[in-house]
């Protein structure tokens, strides 16, 4: 439900207040729209009072029975002894699914005018007899309105000055709280609210995101469910046993659908951590839900999931699927996959071919020709997590697709998966696309996989690369941070946050033209700005540049730290429809991802080019942009919109 207020009164500031387009808002101001909270009810036992007999009448007495209430209907109208009549001229009856309604005994009609003694006597006995909900179906000015105008504000006035919602149809200044237009799916709702901008508005908006939603995705949702409660209640049994500390029960990622995923499940795991190991499936789910494509989805059988709950712990492990044929154990598959680390038997002519292709930050539109043609022309597609639905909603039906199945602390073994099925395939004589984000040779593994394969005795003439657009450049683009502009920055470095086994990486010196681009370093954000704003110990000076160093006559220079003023930007999926960019400075960075929470992939861009085209508000700690319109300008905004992605 929508809680509605008289449109004169401007709503009160809420901590919550975001926007879900690309405008800019901050956690300190007071929205530019009227919005409402939205929330979803537990009605269960509840009483619903429900003032009318029209057909409306009988489309909240149906709501209100979906959500497990109790409606009572009040009309002087009589119920129909006989059969109920459906002609709409029968003015004297109830309405005809009213009446149905009534006879089978779903909801209760009392046959007579409205008391405002109802409102305290007709409800649940654990509240009092007050009643949890009224619905008055009739609009004040209408001739068929069991009550008149004088009524309806009547018992409006009476509702809210006792607290109980009320909604009246069409006059939302009698109204406590409004009804969303519903897309309802098994245990997935969407509500759709314009906060009284119109109702066939909502309702066309909610025909279109439910017309956008592959099928099945309500009964997926139903399925990944109870694999989550089985996963979070068998961890409370072990946890109870080895009598551990409640605190490491950090699977849950709560009830609250309002929150992006909390940062902390996509924090750094090492390689042997115990604690790691227990939550492995739940990271592998939460992972399945961040990234998989939502066709992916809704193809997740009963047979998938408990294949993902019988292979951990203990190694292996579901992911993966099919196109559009969901599988939970894609990779074993494939046959005769070897060991990637073990000895191979000499190639069987004739080979196959192996494509090792970057599909750019996420955008389909950013595909490169070549990518696009490979997708079209392979025989198997083996992709990394990363690479989003839109892209993969390109790949031929007829194409398998298996995604990796990498997590926090399954990184390497995903790789390996797919390296020995990239290598099975191609030994079946089958051409293999490696489909990765971004550019495969920018932190992408694709050296490291065109090593393997030549190792592995692939011939060179076998194996082909091709470039991708990387998120380290893209991203700042569709951010508005150009990396390089005279007077600003001259040099750009791209570095990794995370590096092998999740060691930290020696941080870049301070210099006031540089722009550092951080990939992989979003879940360790605290650590990152400790890094580069205070020194360490083991600052020898040798940070590897030469002039800083000559600068200093020979003498140990130390590396130069970062001021904490200095402008940064966090972009998170960057091209993608949900991007988000957070503008702010390193003093206020790790607080930013903290508060917001993360929206993975994400990376981090620090120097004085986040501000050559951005003026920071005073006052303001950070500053947050939701959504993606950096490719709009061919279709409505023209080219006079500037820079690509900026609100
Ligand atoms: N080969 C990829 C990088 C792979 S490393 C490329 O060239 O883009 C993965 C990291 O890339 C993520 O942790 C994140 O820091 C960054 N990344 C990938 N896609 C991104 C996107 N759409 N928006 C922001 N960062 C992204």
């Amino acid at each position: 439900m929508a809680s509605s207020s008289p449109s004169s009164t401007p709503p009160p500031p809420t901590a919550t207040a975001t926007t879900t387009t690309t405008t800019t808002t901050t956690t300190t101001t007071t929205p530019k729209y009227h919005t409402s909270l939205l929330t979803a009810q537990h009605c269960t036992g509840h009483v619903h009072l429900i003032l009318g007999s029209n057909p409306l009448a009988a489309a909240r007495a149906s709501s209100s029975l979906a959500a497990g209430a109790k409606p009572i209907l009040i009309s002087p109208v009589p119920s129909s002894e006989t059969p109920p009549d459906p002609s709409p001229s029968s003015q004297h009856q109830l309405h005809y699914s009213l009446a149905s309604l009534i006879a089978s005994g779903s909801l209760t009609h009392l046959s007579r005018p409205f008391a405002d003694s109802d409102l305290f006597a007709l409800g649940r006995e654990e509240v009092d007899g007050v009643v949890d909900a009224v619905f008055i179906t009739a609009p004040p000015a209408s001739a068929s309105s069991d009550l008149d105008a004088r009524q309806i504000r009547h018992v409006s006035a009476l509702c809210r000055r006792h607290r109980i919602p009320v909604n009246v149809v069409d006059s939302p200044e009698l109204c406590s709280f409004s009804l969303l237009s519903v897309h309802a799916d098994g245990p997935l709702q969407i509500g759709v609210t314009t906060n009284g901008r119109g109702c066939k508005l909502a309702g066309r908006i909610r025909r279109e995101v439910a017309a956008a939603l592959p099928l099945g995705l309500g009964a997926a949702v139903e399925r990944l469910g109870e694999m989550r409660r089985k996963l979070v209640q068998e961890q409370q049994q072990q946890q109870q046993q080895q009598h551990q500390d409640a605190s490491t029960a950090e699977v849950d990622e709560g009830v609250d659908d309002s929150i992006d995923q909390p940062a902390h499940l996509n924090k750094l795991v090492l390689q042997g951590d115990a604690e790691a190991e227990k939550t492995r499936r739940m990271r592998w789910l939460t992972q399945v839900c961040e990234y998989w494509p939502l066709r992916r989805l809704a193809g997740v059988t009963e047979e998938d999931v408990e294949a993902v709950l019988r292979s951990y712990p203990g190694g292996g492990g579901g992911g993966g699927g099919g196109n559009g044929n969901s599988n939970a154990e894609p990779a074993r598959q494939l046959p005769g996959v070897p060991s990637p680390s073990g000895a191979f038997a000499p190639l069987p002519p004739p080979a196959g071919r192996i494509i090792l292709a970057g599909s750019g930050p996420g955008h389909p539109d950013l595909l490169t020709r070549a990518t696009y043609r490979a997708m079209q022309t392979a025989d198997v597609i083996l992709a990394d997590k990363l690479v989003p639905a839109g892209v993969l909603d390109l790949v031929p039906r007829r194409t398998p697709v298996t995604i990796a199945r990498k997590f926090p602390g399954n990184a390497d073994r995903a790789q390996d998966e797919l390296l020995a099925a990239a290598l099975a395939a191609y030994r079946a004589g089958r051409t293999v696309l490696r489909l990765k984000q971004g550019d495969p040779f920018v932190y992408g593994r694709g050296g490291e996989e065109v090593a393997f394969f030549r190792a592995s005795g692939v011939p060179d003439d076998r194996v082909a690369v091709l470039p991708g657009l990387t998120s380290a450049l893209s991203a700042p683009l569709f951010a508005g941070v150009p990396p390089t502009q005279r007077d600003v920055a001259d040099q750009v470095l791209v570095c990794t946050g995370t590096g092998k086994k999740g060691a930290a990486p020696r941080p870049p010196g301070y210099r006031e033209s540089r722009t550092v681009v951080f990939l992989m370093a979003l879940h360790r954000i605290e650590g990152l700005v400790k890094e580069l704003t205070q020194a360490a110990a083991e600052d020898d000076g040798d940070d590897g540049d030469e002039e800083e160093e000559k600068e200093k006559e020979g003498k140990a220079a130390r590396r130069r730290l970062w001021p904490l003023t200095t402008p940064c930007a966090v972009i998170e999926r960057a091209s993608c429809p949900d991007q988000r960019v957070i503008r702010t400075t390193l003093r206020f960075v790790a607080e930013a991802i903290e508060k917001e929470g993360s929206r993975p992939p994400g990376l981090l861009v620090v120097g004085r080019a986040c501000e050559a085209l951005y003026a920071p508000e005073k006052g303001r700690s950070w500053v947050v942009e939701d959504g993606f319109k950096g490719l709009d300008w061919g279709v409505e905004a023209g080219p006079s919109m500037g820079v690509a992605g900026m609100a």
